[in-house]
């Protein structure tokens, strides 16, 4: 247990927890919404840190990342719960309940990098901001010893401890699960503009971001409303990458899976407008994973799954025409 940084006391030993969007106001022994913070005699505490429900390695393709070190190996870590409720969610043994989970530390965690030579880690699986306490002090001291840090994150995390917690942030893949904030507030449990201040604080602070949107068959598959996501992005930074991921029943949803006619026409939408598009969850992705450069057409990166089968790439650009390509090479 860890005191949490964000919050006010009120009045008869109520406080109200400032860290996400949902303000929770906690009687005292009270959980907010997250069921990870508790009111304990009119303190609040983050009652998950240091605990783990994963902890292994993957490809940092997979989170999706496609321009940050491609390649590369991250150590992929996350606790237990989640401040959204999202129907259609691919980890929700591991977000929609509470487990106790093992005990780690933010030295375990650089140790374990050290012995496998591993440099980047990421706070993934579940919603990594409910962690904040852990994994503001696991970053500190990750990027003191040049070790990146990545957040897979819905983005539903207040200005102040986002501003805190930046400056210790390599990457984050945000979830922008739709550009309507009826679809997040009865299928998700939140609100669209806190993420969408988000993905713009990120970008301005330098963080290198790439956005996910899952399509979910008449949910938020509507072509008008899928125009203004593009354009949201577009309007930040046209060289964001967008993964366009298909939807599959999941969990509480059973809508149709996305058809492939669906997948494809929202990737030729956003090509018009983005430098970057992927398709995710497809068959034979390898056309829709590919990296191409936007300028010259070449192909830069060439991905099997979540396997790099060519890298191209020369001090950041494109080897043909010299374009400079968004991320970390
Ligand atoms: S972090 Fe948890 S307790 Fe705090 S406002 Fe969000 S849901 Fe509520």
């Amino acid at each position: 247990m860890k005191e949490s940084l964000f919050y006010s006391k009120l009045k008869n030993d109520f406080v109200r927890c400032e860290l996400c969007p949902h303000f929770c106001v906690i009687s005292e022994n009270g959980l907010g919404l997250c069921k990870v913070r508790r009111n304990i005699a009119g303190k609040l505490y983050s009652l998950n840190y240091g605990k783990t429900v994963a902890f292994g390695v993957d490809p940092i393709e997979k989170k999706p990342l496609y321009h940050f070190y491609p390649g590369s190996l991250t150590l992929s870590i996350a606790t237990t719960s989640c401040n959204f409720k999202c129907q259609f969610c691919q980890n929700h043994e591991i977000s929609q309940s509470v487990t106790d989970g093992r005990n780690i530390s933010p030295e375990l965690i650089l140790d374990y990098c050290k012995s496998k030579n591993i440099k980047i880690v990421s706070f993934t699986y579940t919603e990594p901001t409910i962690w904040f306490e852990f994994i503001l002090d696991a970053c500190k001291i990750l990027k003191a010893n040049n070790i990146k840090t990545v957040l897979v994150t819905n983005g539903y995390i207040n200005p102040k401890p986002f501003e805190l917690l930046s400056k210790f942030i390599d990457a984050m893949n945000i979830d922008l699960k739709s550009f309507n904030n009826d679809f997040y507030k009865d299928i998700c449990g939140g609100t669209l503009a806190p993420v969408l201040q988000t993905i713009k604080t990120a970008f301005q602070k330098n963080i290198h971001i790439e956005i996910t949107n899952l399509v979910i068959t008449d949910l938020n598959d509507n072509a008008d409303e899928f125009r203004d996501l593009v354009n949201f992005i577009k309007n930040i930074n046209n060289e964001i990458p967008l993964h366009i991921s298909r939807y599959f029943p999941v969990y509480l949803l059973k809508n149709k899976m996305t058809s492939l006619d669906k997948m494809l026409e929202f990737y030729e939408i956003s090509r018009k407008d983005l430098s970057h598009v992927y398709l995710g969850n497809i068959n034979n992705d390898a056309k829709y994973s590919k990296t191409v450069c936007p300028d010259c057409g070449t192909v830069l990166i060439d991905r099997n799954q979540y396997n790099i089968t060519e890298n191209f790439i020369v001090d950041g650009k494109c080897p043909q025409c010299g374009r400079k390509i968004y991320g970390y090479f």
